[in-house]
């Protein structure tokens, strides 16, 4: 068995700063947004988080020779094909029933597969007890299921709806493709459905068996040292010190984080604040529609002035 923490949220909660913590612990190996290395490392080539080009990585071409006898024996559009097919945020009903059909369920088994495998290699490779996936999709934890050799176990990161949209409203570009693009932008009230999405997906996540520990982004930032030695507990491995969190900052070592955020570039101090530049910065009109249409979820996680 492979234990996997999968790092589960809508985009811009964080993710990739706990993922980046998570990293400095012994035993632990992040590998990035695993959902979109196939298009983007195998086939695109882009930058991992150690700044060398995909195929120049040392860590990821051991990890493509141990799995598949190199990343060319991997047919990136059959994979592509399959997570079109199987793994959408509308089919979570159906990934969590046990009323699938056989042939669907095929497809499922066999998407979980390739990640299954590059797990396999990657915790191999790196020698490590658990790997990091901050997918952050709903539905591909759903399918993770499927895999039988992968000890699943989900981190639900949260953060207040309100941030979470103001952050969808930036420019923010995307430096392993040499800033020729720009990370996708969408408006207030159409990240405050997708965090109604995406939250209740994880929220009945834990009623299909898989465990699952719900994280603030605020309570991160708070309390880091506190949240870190909670979720190594949750995923088994030893949480000796955190040395590298010190007086509000944490110091980041190089990883080979292969896709997601630009935060994974980050190497050295890094301040743990909270941005609640929302507050300020998000008109008021957008705050009360973002506030109107996540009130009820924001109310259980214990989010104050929903309105
Ligand atoms: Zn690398």
């Amino acid at each position: 068995m492979v234990r996997v923490l999968f790092l589960g949220g809508l985009g811009r909660s964080g993710t990739t700063l706990l993922e980046r913590l998570l990293g400095e612990l012994p035993g632990v190996c992040p590998l990035g947004e695993v959902v979109h290395l196939w298009e983007r490392d195998i086939a695109g080539d882009e930058r991992c988080g150690c700044g060398k080009h995909f195929s120049d990585c040392e860590f990821w071409r051991a990890v493509g020779e141990k799995a598949f006898g190199g990343w060319h024996h991997v047919d990136v559009w059959r994979v592509l094909a399959l997570q079109h097919a199987v793994e959408r945020t509308r089919h979570i009903p159906r990934l969590a029933s046990v009323r699938m059909s056989a042939a669907q369920r095929l497809l499922v088994e066999e998407y979980a597969d390739w990640y299954a495998r590059l797990y396999e290699a990657a915790a191999v490779v790196s020698g490590a007890s658990v790997l990091v996936d901050s997918s952050k999709h709903a539905a591909l934890a759903y399918c993770l299921r499927y895999a039988p050799s992968v000890d699943l176990r989900v981190v639900h990161m949260v953060r207040d709806s309100r941030g979470v949209a103001y952050s969808w409203t930036k420019k923010v570009s995307r430096p392993e493709t040499d800033g020729a693009q720009e990370m996708t932008r969408y408006s207030p009230s159409r990240s405050a459905l997708l965090w109604n999405a995406h939250n209740t997906a994880f929220s009945v996540l834990h009623r299909c068996g898989v465990p699952v520990r719900r994280v603030r982004y605020e309570e991160l930032l708070d309390s880091p040292v506190e949240t870190l030695r909670d979720i190594a507990s949750f995923a088994d491995v030893p949480f000796p010190t955190a040395e590298f969190v010190k007086d509000g900052t944490a110091e980041l070592g190089p990883c080979h984080s292969a896709a997601g955020n630009p935060m994974r570039f980050t190497v050295g101090p890094v301040p743990l604040r909270r941005d609640d530049a929302w507050r300020t910065a998000l008109p008021g009109r957008q705050r009360r529609v973002v506030s109107a249409l996540t009130a009820p979820l924001l109310g259980v996680y214990g989010y104050r002035g929903a309105r």
